[in-house]
C-alpha cells in the first residue's frame, strides 16, 4: 500500500521511488513528466551514458533505431555503443556483446512453441519431433540498449564493457549441434548490422540454423525487413516485449515512446499467416506489480488479437531489481488474471511464463 504523489490516492502496489501511480502517470504524465524522466536522466549518469538521445548540429546520423541520435565528434549515442571519433561512427561492424551455448530446450521466452523447445516446425525447420534435446543455442547477449527500463533484469551490462567479438568469430562458433542463434541484450537493435552479419556468415555454415530475436522493437524499419527475412527463411522467431501499450507508462517506465514497437509489430504481424509453423512473432509482457493492471493487459492484448489472434502471447514474471527494487514479485493470481483478460481479449495462445519464480502472495 502506498500514496502517489500526484492524486495522493492509496494503491495497492506503487512503487515509491517512482512516486505517482499508474493512472497518474497514463492520465497526466505531462504534469509529472519532468519528475518521472529525472530518475531516468540521474540513473543514466551513474553509468555515464547520455541523459538523451544527443541531436547534436553537424552530428553524424545513426539510423539503427527509433532514437535516431545525430553524434557529436567524441559524443556517444543513447545506447552508449555508437561513438563519433574523428568524424566516423567507431565499431560499425565489431560487437560489444557476450555469448555462450544454451542447451536445448532453453528458458527462451518462446521455447513453448519454437522447434526449440517443441514439435513446432518438424521437419522443415528442425530435425526433431518434439524438443531439439541434445542440441543447442547460441545465446548473443547485447551490452547497449536502445530503451532505459527502469525494471531491467539485465542491468549489470551497464557497469563492465563484455569483449568485441567480430560478426566472423561469432559465426565460427556455429557447429552440428548448433541449432539457433537467439540474439538478445541489452537490445539487438544497437548492434543491427553486426548481428545481421553474423547471422548471414552463421547460415553458409549450416543450413539448419534457425536466427531469433528478443527484441524492445525500436529497430528502424529497413533494420526489421532484414531481421524478418533472416527469420522467415531460417524457420526463426522475433519475440516482441510489449512493455506497455500506453506510450506515457513506456515512456515514464523504459525512457522511450514504444510508437516504433507497436508499428513494428504491426508491419510484422503482416506476415505471420506466410509461415505459421512455427510462429514467426512472439508478444511478452513483463507482469510489473501496480503498473502492469487490467486496463494496460487488455490493451496489449486487444493490440495483438485486432491483428492476428494466434499471435503467441507470453506473461512474464517480475521480480524485484534494479530501480523497482521496491516492488514485490508478480504473484501468481496476477499472471492468471492477466492471462484470462488477455483470452477475453480472444487471444488464442497465451502463456505464463516463469511460472516457478512467481510470488504467492497477492497484493
Ligand atoms: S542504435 Fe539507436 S540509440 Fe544507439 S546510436 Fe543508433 S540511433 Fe542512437
Ligand atoms: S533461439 Fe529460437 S528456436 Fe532456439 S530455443 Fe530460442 S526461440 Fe526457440
Amino acid at each position: 500500500m502506498g500514496i502517489c504523489k500526484y492524486c495522493s490516492k492509496e494503491s495497492p502496489v506503487i512503487s515509491q521511488k517512482i512516486g505517482y501511480c499508474v493512472d497518474c502517470i497514463r492520465d497526466h504524465l505531462g504534469l509529472i513528466k519532468s519528475r518521472v524522466m529525472k530518475i531516468h536522466l540521474e540513473l543514466r549518469a551513474a553509468h555515464g551514458l547520455p541523459p538523451e538521445p544527443p541531436h547534436t548540429p553537424g552530428g553524424i546520423e545513426c539510423d539503427y533505431c527509433i532514437n535516431q541520435c545525430e553524434i557529436g565528434e567524441g559524443e556517444t549515442g543513447y545506447c552508449g555503443f555508437r561513438t563519433n571519433r574523428g568524424g566516423q561512427l567507431e565499431n560499425p561492424l565489431g560487437g560489444l556483446l557476450d555469448w555462450y551455448y544454451d542447451p536445448l530446450p532453453t528458458n527462451c521466452v518462446a521455447s513453448w512453441v519454437c522447434p526449440g523447445g517443441s514439435r513446432a516446425g518438424y521437419p522443415d525447420y528442425s530435425n526433431t519431433d518434439g524438443p531439439e534435446i541434445g542440441s543447442k543455442n547460441i545465446a548473443v547477449f547485447y551490452r547497449s540498449c536502445t530503451f532505459d527500463c527502469l525494471f531491467c533484469q539485465n542491468w549489470h551490462f551497464k557497469e563492465s564493457t563484455g569483449s568485441k567479438v567480430t560478426p566472423q568469430q561469432l559465426a565460427d562458433h556455429v557447429d552440428d549441434r548448433t541449432n539457433c542463434i537467439c540474439y538478445f541484450g541489452g537490445d539487438p537493435a544497437s548492434q543491427i548490422t553486426h548481428a545481421i552479419s553474423a547471422s548471414k556468415q552463421a547460415r553458409e555454415k549450416k543450413e539448419m540454423l534457425r536466427i531469433c530475436w528478443e527484441t524492445n522493437g525500436s529497430v528502424s524499419r529497413p533494420y526489421l525487413r532484414k531481421m524478418l527475412d533472416l527469420s522467415l527463411e531460417s524457420g526463426g522467431c522475433i519475440k516482441f516485449d510489449l512493455k506497455a501499450y500506453h506510450e506515457e507508462l513506456n515512456l515514464a517506465l523504459c525512457g522511450i515512446s514504444n510508437k516504433n514497437t507497436l508499428e513494428n509489430f504491426a508491419y510484422l504481424a503482416e506476415f505471420v499467416d506466410k509461415r505459421p509453423n512455427p510462429p514467426l512473432l512472439i508478444a511478452s509482457t513483463p507482469l510489473i506489480p501496480g503498473y502492469m493492471d487490467d486496463k494496460e493487459i487488455k490493451a496489449i492484448a486487444a493490440f495483438i488479437a485486432s491483428l492476428n489472434p494466434n499471435i503467441p502471447y507470453s506473461v512474464l514474471g517480475f521480480y524485484p531489481c534494479y530501480y523497482l527494487d521496491d516492488l514485490p514479485s508478480t504473484s501468481k493470481q496476477h499472471a492468471k488474471h492477466a492471462r484470462e483478460i488477455a483470452e477475453g481479449e480472444g487471444l488464442t495462445n497465451v502463456h505464463i511464463g516463469n511460472w516457478n519464480m512467481l510470488g504467492r502472495e497477492n497484493y
